[in-house]
């Protein structure tokens, strides 16, 4: 298992995730050029990747997912719904390689298994993808209102997660954003702030997460430090030490995250030989357990 932030926020999202048999790109809101070149980073090439997975019709998500299904004859796999409002973006494509999938039941790319699930936003169809593997599942779960009920049990146990921390509430409330896009933000629909994040990270972590990448941050209304300051404290305060009891990081907006890679869950920095290792057994759940937790 391997996975990777191409890029994170507004200006462009796409996570890559690699199993033992697939390599599976979860949205691509990036151009061809730089699609090619942030793989290029971890020697990885868009030719050789398996599948593209939409999670919504948001410009951000999928303004690169045409370009890459033509140059690379890459197939798709996206909600019905989604597909239709995303149509007009994905431009002419070779609609043989367009695979619908239902919220709620797992597909499979090769022989990986997905679970996409369903994700409170204000878009047609939204859904997060749990990508299972031997070593250890990863989720990727960005522009939610909320983090749900379905949200955290779809979640449950994952290694990895790619969560949304796109918001502080003080710089939201007093920034400059019209009053209706502030509420559009802050709303059920709309995206997670960092305290919400925190509280998730908390649940997902005493659920078996072992690393968290806080992804979708906003450009206006939040900053790297102040999204991982308020998830460490309010890990933290419920006796989790971010860098001893799980890796936590942020996904850059402009460029590629650091690795998560299995089995010895480490996170390696680009061009860099200083490599910090948190040595984690794999402590996964029964999914089971995960319904009795209150919200
Ligand atoms: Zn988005
Ligand atoms: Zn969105």
């Amino acid at each position: 298992m391997l996975s990777f932030s191409l890029r994170s926020g507004s200006s462009g999202n796409s996570t890559y995730v690699g199993t033992s048999s697939a390599r599976l790109l979860i949205d691509c809101g990036l151009n061809g050029r730089q699609l090619a070149r942030a793989l290029s980073v971890y020697d990885l090439d868009p030719a050789e990747l398996d599948a593209i997975l939409l999670t919504h019709e948001h410009v951000d998500h999928c303004s690169g997912v045409g370009v890459a299904m033509r140059r690379y004859n890459l197939p798709l796999y996206l909600t019905e719904k989604t597909y239709l409002a995303a149509r007009s973006s994905l431009g002419k494509i070779d609609e043989s390689l367009v695979h619908l999938i239902t919220p709620e039941t797992p597909f499979a790319v090769r022989d990986t298994e997905i679970l996409p699930f369903s994700t409170p936003h204000d878009a047609v169809d939204s859904v997060g993808f749990r990508v299972l593997d031997s070593s250890g599942d990863i989720g990727v779960c960005t522009d939610l209102g909320y983090f749900s009920r379905d949200v955290r049990t779809a979640l449950c146990g994952c290694r990895v997660v790619f969560l949304e921390s796109n918001y502080d509430v003080d710089m939201l409330k007093t920034g400059p954003y019209p009053r209706f896009l502030k509420q559009r933000i802050a709303g059920r629909r709309g995206h997670l702030s960092n305290e919400e994040a925190g509280e998730a990270a908390v649940w997902l972590v005493r659920y078996g997460t072992e690393a968290l990448s806080l992804s979708h941050l906003s450009e206006n209304n939040n900053n790297p430090g102040r999204a991982m300051v308020t998830v460490r404290e309010a890990l933290l305060k419920n006796g989790i030490r971010a860098g001893q009891d799980c890796l936590l990081q942020t996904s850059p907006r402009y460029k590629c995250s650091p690795i998560f890679e299995s089995a010895s869950l480490q996170i390696e920095t680009e061009g860099s030989s200083n490599i910090s290792t948190k040595r984690a057994e794999s402590n996964r759940l029964d999914l089971r357990g995960c319904h009795d937790v209150k919200r």
